[in-house]
């Protein structure tokens, strides 16, 4: 029997109707033959209330009871999902990440698949069941406790079970209608893709885009699943939404095709660092232990002799989500008061974010930077920091202007237009 993966987020099972209203787009596809497999995210909110009651509690938590706490949201909507679909006549059983299992390392807040087995799920497939609901978002790791897989994660979820069933497709269900050229809340002049490749889809989120996990992406890609993105409050069928699949799939292509953003960066200095070979290594190994996502990174030219520092000094920053300051912050100073590095001072600027340009059409196209400069600096907007990649350009600004930029860029690379 074919099989579907339909993924609901969080605010399309916000409450006991949207349930409902989810339940029906199942029963749908059962009836049209197909065998299913749910997964739910947690009640909109949930989440971020359960985080700030790990943060009340406890300033640098044991992220195993994050975990413990934070994967209890979507089990709530499993089982109601499940009941809602034996209401309406549908046989439907939940199953919790331990369930399946879903097999996962043990990097707790942030953990990776290792497996999913289908042996429990198939039997009661084999038995009848037409629907399994999972709670997405969550493992379970080698010693048996529960783990989960970093915000936004019920995405990867779907996405992993659509790999191992292999299933006809995987659905993302959202409260948007597919993927925009950017976050339609930001701008009115948004355009719906009809298509997009894994690639940008891939940078888009990665660089902020939440409407995908960027693992999830990345796992659509490796396995070749189809992976499509549609809304869950209007009525769908087999065309709607955003497909994302392979380049060689989409006719049109500009030379960029989205712009991200991501609000919640920091950017942080360390002020007259000695500069000399090792020292990005003696900064960068204590970061990267304490679990801090180091993002952009510029290094100033060095100066020679500053004031009473003999030798070669220079300033380091790089931006990190800004959440995990205090985590660097520590690192730092730990670094320091070990005699591992020495700097002046450590700076930093929690009031800024990141807005990217994405598109493959970058690869066969020069020009792109400077446009995207222009723009910016036609708004007065200053750039702080840089990056660049193959396909794609982020610049660090101010947070006040970040809505304008994204407004500015999405004009100047006519995006609105197809
Ligand atoms: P869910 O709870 O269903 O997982 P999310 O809030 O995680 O939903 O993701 C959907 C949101 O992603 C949309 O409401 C939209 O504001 C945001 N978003 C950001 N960038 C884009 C984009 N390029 N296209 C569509 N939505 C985007
Ligand atoms: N509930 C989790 C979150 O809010 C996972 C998800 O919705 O994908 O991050
Ligand atoms: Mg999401």
């Amino acid at each position: 029997m074919p099989l579907l993966v339909m993924k609901f987020g969080g605010t399309s099972v916000a409450d006991l109707d949207r349930i409902a209203n989810a339940a029906r787009k199942v029963q749908r596809e059962v009836e049209r033959g197909y065998q299913v497999i749910v997964i739910v995210s947690a009640m909109s909110g949930r989440t971020n209330e359960l985080v700030g009651w790990v943060e009340g509690t406890s300033r640098l938590y044991d992220a195993r009871e994050y975990d413990a706490v934070v994967a209890s949201g979507e089990n709530v909507t499993a089982g109601l999902m499940a009941l809602r679909l034996q209401e309406m006549g549908v046989p439907a059983r939940s199953w919790q990440g331990w369930q399946v299992p879903i097999n996962t390392t043990a990097q707790h807040g942030s953990a990776r698949f290792v497996s999913i087995p289908r042996g429990n799920i198939d039997a009661k497939f084999a038995e009848g069941m037409k629907v399994a609901v999972v709670a997405g978002f969550q493992g379970v790791a080698p010693d048996g406790r529960i783990t989960t897989l970093g915000r936004g994660g019920s995405d990867t979820t779907a996405v992993a079970f659509a790999a191992a069933f292999g299933a006809e497709r995987c659905d993302i269900y959202t409260d948007v209608d597919g993927v925009y050229t950017t976050d339609p809340r930001i701008s009115g002049k948004a355009r719906k893709l009809d298509r997009i490749a894994f690639e940008e889809m891939l940078e888009l989120a990665s660089l902020g885009a939440k409407v995908l996990q960027t693992r999830s992406v990345e796992l659509a890609m490796r396995y070749n699943v189809r992976l499509r993105v549609l809304s869950s409050f209007e009525d769908t069928d087999d065309t709607s939404g955003t497909l994302v699949c392979a380049e060689d799939e989409i006719m049109e292509s500009k030379v960029v095709s989205g712009v991200a953003y991501s609000r919640d960066e920091a950017k942080i200095t360390l002020v007259t660092v000695e500069d000399r070979p090792g020292i990005s290594a003696a900064i960068f190994a204590p970061l990267a232990e304490a679990g801090v996502n180091v993002d952009m990174i510029v290094q100033n030219i060095s100066e020679r002799d500053y004031e009473d520092h003999p030798g070669a000094v220079t300033d380091m920053t790089f931006s990190c989500p800004i959440n995990q300051v205090e985590r660097a912050r520590k690192a730092m100073e730990d670094a320091r008061a070990a005699g591992r590095i020495a700097y002046d001072d450590l700076a930093v600027d929690t009031e800024v974010a990141k807005v990217s340009v994405v598109g493959i059409g970058m690869r066969s196209h020069t020009g792109v930077a400077a446009r995207m400069f222009r723009a910016l600096a036609d708004e007065n907007i200053n750039i702080k920091v840089i990056a660049t990649s193959e396909i794609k350009i982020s610049v660090l600004i101010d947070r006040k202007y970040m809505e304008l930029a994204v407004q500015a860029l999405h004009d100047a690379f006519e995006l609105e237009k197809a």
